[in-house]
């Protein structure tokens, strides 16, 4: 066993003091943590949407959902809106939460299937409280009570990523995690067996720099993958043939209107535009494929698409889809950037990031790991991103538009073997399977599967045992429930002016 009694991590962006905080308050004084990052090496400085699982995290380290709020200007997301991906005019919202109620033991969507085909029923949405809170911007915090109505939603937060390292950097440090400030010129590594055993600092002011030792190294330093790839050659999967953008621009608007209670994606010709509501601003971007959109175009698509006045120059990033052949090589593992990417649309980065975190904690139960250790990480890592994967192809895939290249090369692509046989036994019988380390659950691959109007040929065969005329009241009732509770529910803008609105100056929420 490798025995761990520091841990030295590199890189101060979201995965860095991500990774520095839950490891430091879960591990206190048996493992001492160092970040080492540089001011002078910028972070991604993108990554405002999240899922769920970010209240998770914070909850662990004792942070309440309001006062995060209001340190990162955060708003709450209900779901992600998809304008034109099916066909140009379509909408639907993939919400976080549950469709309507299963009944003696069989899925909600099966009785939903068969009265759609007798065209006796509305949009798979409407049975949803959370898509119908996020579709009339509105917004109450669920109740943690099963019984109730308002149990069967979850949301997460739109928000500014550098304040929320910023918040991630003040609670590693009040725990005890030692922050270097320097930019590392070398990895430096055993002679025989290739680990790493130190970092050395840039020298600076006559003074030579500073050899940092570990025993375990978490490379967090982004896209280049300073010690997993550039010292540690560890190689990279990468997954451009099945997820075509590989390019973005961001740029930040000035917010004029309420904030909507949802993240916006709308497709466009060669990929799509985000608009992600903060309290201060709008963030926005267009990620595209550069195969079939040039830079310029696909700036101008963005411009054109926003009416508000830039508080930011466009800034363009790229990236490969994919992710690094082991997240954990040697004494080294990746998160964040570092360890892979699959594109932001369905805000998967961050809660990479602290399932990586969570494994580590896992995996280090006794402050050590052999190579048993090192697999287990590997192993459930690939799988992970490979679930996010396969659910990110499914919005290309399963698109209807033919109108550009792109979207006809999207349809006709060959998909990876555990996707086909997802969506082929969904067409068959409308079981949705669910493999081993999954990120999104059944509700969200129905409300993909129903956004795109990919539906089975046949439903649960017990339903035909059920009365049709009293389902069709059923579920009827079911939606006016819904459209009466959200009448009761404020207004989202109204819920962060009351619990959690940080006044500065060009702020829409006053
Ligand atoms: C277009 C786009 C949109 C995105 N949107 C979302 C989203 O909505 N939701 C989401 O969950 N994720 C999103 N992401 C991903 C998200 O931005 C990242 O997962 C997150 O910011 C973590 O980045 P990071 O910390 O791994 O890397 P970075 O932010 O790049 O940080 C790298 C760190 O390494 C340090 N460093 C590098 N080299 C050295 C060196 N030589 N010496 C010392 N330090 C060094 C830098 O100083 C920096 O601190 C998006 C990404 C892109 C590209």
């Amino acid at each position: 066993m490798n025995h761990v009694k520091k841990i030295v991590i590199v890189g101060g962006g979201t995965a860095g003091w991500m990774a520095a905080a839950s490891l430091k308050h879960h591990f206190k004084q048996a493992i001492g943590i160092v970040l080492i990052d540089s001011s002078a090496i910028a972070t991604v400085g993108v990554g405002e949407a999240t899922i769920p699982t970010i209240r998770n995290f914070y909850h662990q380290l004792g942070l309440h959902d309001l006062d995060v709020m209001r340190a990162t200007k955060a708003t709450c997301k209900l779901g992600i809106q998809f304008n034109d991906w099916h066909t140009k005019g379509s909408s639907f919202i993939h919400p976080f939460g549950l469709y309507g109620q299963n009944l003696q033991g069989i899925e909600f969507h099966h009785f939903w299937l068969k009265m759609k085909q007798k065209n006796k029923v509305a949009d798979f949405g409407q049975y949803s409280l959370g898509a119908m809170l996020a579709q009339h911007n509105k917004f109450t915090l669920p109740v943690n009570n099963p019984p109730s109505t308002l149990s069967v939603f979850d949301w997460a937060l739109h928000f500014d990523a550098n304040l929320f390292a910023e918040l991630m950097r003040k609670f590693a440090i009040e725990q005890g995690a030692t922050h270097i400030d320097a930019t590392i010129v070398s990895v430096n590594l055993h002679a025989e067996n290739g680990w790493i055993e130190s970092v050395t600092t840039q020298a600076r002011d006559n003074k030579a720099g500073d050899i940092i030792e570990g025993d375990l190294f978490v490379d967090c330093s982004g896209f280049r993958g300073l010690l997993i790839e550039e010292a540690l050659h560890t190689g990279y999967e990468d997954w451009s043939h099945w997820l075509f953008c590989d390019s973005a621009f961001a740029v930040q608007s000035r917010a004029t209107d309420a904030p909507p209670s949802h993240t916006k994606v709308t497709a466009q010709a060669a990929g799509w535009q985000w608009k992600i509501p903060l309290q201060h601003r709008n963030g926005n971007g267009h990620v595209y494929s550069s195969r079939f959109m040039s830079d310029d175009e696909a700036c101008g698509v963005l411009i054109n698409n926003i009416q508000e006045e830039f508080l930011t120059e466009p800034r363009k990033l790229m990236f490969t889809p994919g992710r690094r052949k082991k997240a954990w090589n040697k004494n080294c593992i990746a998160i964040g950037l570092a360890a892979g990417f699959l594109e932001p649309l369905e805000s998967t980065s961050i809660a990479l990031i602290q399932t990586g975190i969570e494994k580590i904690k896992g995996l280090l139960l006794c402050a050590s790991f052999n190579q048993t250790v090192i697999d287990e990480f590997n192993e459930t890592t690939a799988l992970e991103y490979e679930r996010v994967r396969d659910f990110l192809i499914l919005h290309y895939k399963a698109t209807a538009r033919d109108d550009s290249e792109f979207w006809r090369c999207c349809q006709t692509m060959t998909i990876p073997d555990t996707l086909r046989h997802k969506m082929e036994l969904f067409k068959a019988c409308g079981h949705v399977v669910n493999y081993r380390w999954e990120m999104f659950n059944l509700p969200s691959w129905l409300a993909i599967f129903t956004g795109f109007n990919y539906l089975p040929d046949a439903y649960n065969v017990l339903v035909d045992g059920f009365d049709e005329k009293k389902l069709e009241i059923d579920l009827e009732k079911m939606k006016e429930s819904l459209a009466n509770i959200i009448k009761d529910v404020p207004q989202h803008h109204d819920f962060i002016t009351q619990y959690c609105a940080v006044v500065d100056d060009h702020q829409r929420i006053k």
